[in-house]
């Protein structure tokens, strides 16, 4: 099947899709991205998405490179043209092409608009989340401004390759207090011995997850305690579960911090529970957006 692709107003072939050179994203990693899951050929959680690219562009000083009713038609139309049931639609914006200069370019410079999709089945995550994943902490070396969803991701990529490398699947970032900020594509939670989710303030050093709001909306539902709070890397080792949040990964439960198995070693019932509960929440507060 070929694949296409959103880029700066056309629909092209994905495999022929290109930027200029002097794209900022490309140069200087200047913009931001967004990505949202598709289920059931629908975006889960689009309105708070589109409210989360709004921030991010806002805090860089970059416009939307349209309308958000117009952005949320290119979405769905390269989820169409690429046959997406389940998988996930990327959009990236950048603060457009100029000659190389640290500068922003002139005030009429366009942002650069890319939008792809791809297939991912969801078994496969369903199955990894039946073993539960090991994650390695790592120093957090990252700016202040985490808070953004910027394209600037050369941190998150070389923590999550050592991951890799030691046979893990994610890399926590741990602050220079020793508090567990984040992973490198997801956001960190433990559980406490009396059953409370713990998860750090987004006020500082983290991203604030689309799939964590959610699951404080679901959690209050379910009658879960939540405690917002920074949490140690020492607590988390031994923590009755621990867990990541992700659009696309879901709720996937932590088995393993560097040496130590979590609680017994193998995936926690409430982080189970919660990735069960998770699409049929996200699909009713959906229809609820819709009114
Ligand atoms: N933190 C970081 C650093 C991330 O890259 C992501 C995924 N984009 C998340 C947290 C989780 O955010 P969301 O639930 O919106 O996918």
């Amino acid at each position: 099947m070929s694949r296409f692709a959103y880029v700066n107003g056309h629909y092209a072939r994905h495999a022929d899709a290109a930027i200029h050179i002097e794209d900022r994203g490309y140069q200087f990693a200047d913009g931001v991205y967004e990505v949202c899951e598709v289920r059931g050929g629908r975006l889960i959680d689009e309105r708070l998405h589109m409210d989360r690219l709004e921030r991010s562009l806002a805090e860089l000083r970059i416009a939307m490179p349209m309308s958000r009713a117009a952005l949320g038609a290119v979405l769905r139309e390269t989820v169409r043209r690429n046959l997406v049931r389940d998988g996930m639609v990327y959009l990236q914006v950048s603060r457009g092409v100029a000659p190389r200069n640290h500068l922003f370019p002139a005030a009429d410079t366009a942002p650069a608009l890319v939008v792809t999709a791809k297939s991912v089945a969801r078994t496969s995550g369903d199955t990894r989340a039946e073993s539960g994943v090991a994650v390695i902490s790592v120093p957090d070396n990252r700016w202040e401004r985490v808070d953004i969803k910027t394209v600037s991701l050369l941190p998150n990529v070389l923590a999550k390759q050592k991951a890799k490398e030691a046979g893990a699947y994610e890399a926590w970032f741990v602050d220079k207090d020793g508090n567990v900020t984040e992973g490198s594509s997801t956001n960190a939670w433990i559980v406490t011995a009396d059953g409370a989710l713990v998860t750090r303030p987004a006020t500082g050093g983290i991203l604030k997850g689309i799939t964590r709001t959610v699951i404080f909306e679901l959690a209050a539902r379910s009658g879960l305690r939540i405690e917002e709070r920074a949490f140690s890397i020492e607590e988390a080792k031994a923590a009755r579960e621990a867990f990541i949040t992700a659009a696309t990964t879901v709720v996937m439960p932590v088995v393993r911090i560097d040496d130590q198995a979590i609680g017994n070693g193998s995936p926690g019932s409430i982080a189970t529970d919660l990735r069960r509960q998770f699409h049929d929440f996200a699909e009713e507060a959906a229809a609820w957006s819709r009114g």
